[in-house]
């Protein structure tokens, strides 16, 4: 199955992209994380996207095009992925058509500002695996340690405050428009998101029938 995850940042796209992929034992892709790993190793697009990333605005299509198409050809992409942060823009959903990719779903998380601007300034992720987990609604075993892979968890430059709200400004200019692009395709399936995770999970794995 080949599935993306719509919807405002901290609406739970990775939380529930986690979920789905082990249930489908398919990869989740995410180019947040992609780039925050190039980011840490120095690499020449990680210098190029650090500026934007930590002021919350978007990393230019070209760069984020370029990682997804690379990563798609690999083979555990084979039977299937969960895109988690990518599409964000129209051009770069246009791109992904064009590679001759046939999504199944698109799923959209509904959640209200105010809550993601209450649920960003608990989140904290892991700085070795990037799982996520929040201070309130998704607490690790152990406080402040991953229960993956024992990694430190942090909390993201990029969901302080002021730049939880520019971001969020970017996602309804730049990344909504994908909805209305994506039902007109008659892929979109709209799960509301304002719940608990347990909720949430149950409705998004009826909106696709697993
Ligand atoms: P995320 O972890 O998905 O919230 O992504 C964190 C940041 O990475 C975003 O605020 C952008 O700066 C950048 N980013 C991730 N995915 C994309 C994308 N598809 N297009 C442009 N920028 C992206």
């Amino acid at each position: 199955m080949k599935l993306i995850m719509l919807g405002a940042p901290g609406a739970g796209k990775g939380t529930q992209a986690e979920i789905l992929s082990e249930r489908l034992s398919i990869p989740t892709i995410s180019t947040g994380n992609i780039i925050r790993e190039a980011l840490k190793s120095g690499t020449e697009m990680g210098v190029r996207a650090k500026s934007y990333m930590e002021q919350g605005k978007l990393v230019p299509d070209e760069v984020v095009i370029g990682i997804i198409r690379e990563r798609l050809a690999k083979d555990d992409c084979k039977n299937g992925f969960i895109l988690d942060g990518f599409p964000r823009t129209i051009p770069q959903a246009e791109a992904l058509d064009n590679m001759g990719i046939a999504i199944d779903f698109v799923i959209d998380l509904e959640v209200s500002d105010e809550t993601i601007v209450q649920r960003m300034s608990g989140r904290r992720v892991c700085e070795a695996c990037g799982a996520s987990y929040h201070l309130l609604f998704k607490k690790s075993a152990v406080e402040g340690v991953c229960d993956k892979c024992s990694g430190t968890l942090v909390q993201r430059k990029d969901d302080h405050p002021d730049t939880v709200k520019e971001r969020l400004k970017v996602y309804h200019e730049q990344t909504e428009p994908l909805k209305a692009y994506y039902e007109k395709q008659g892929k979109l399936v709209v799960v509301q998101g304002q719940n608990d995770v347990e909720d949430t999970t149950r409705l998004t794995l009826a909106s696709i029938g697993a």
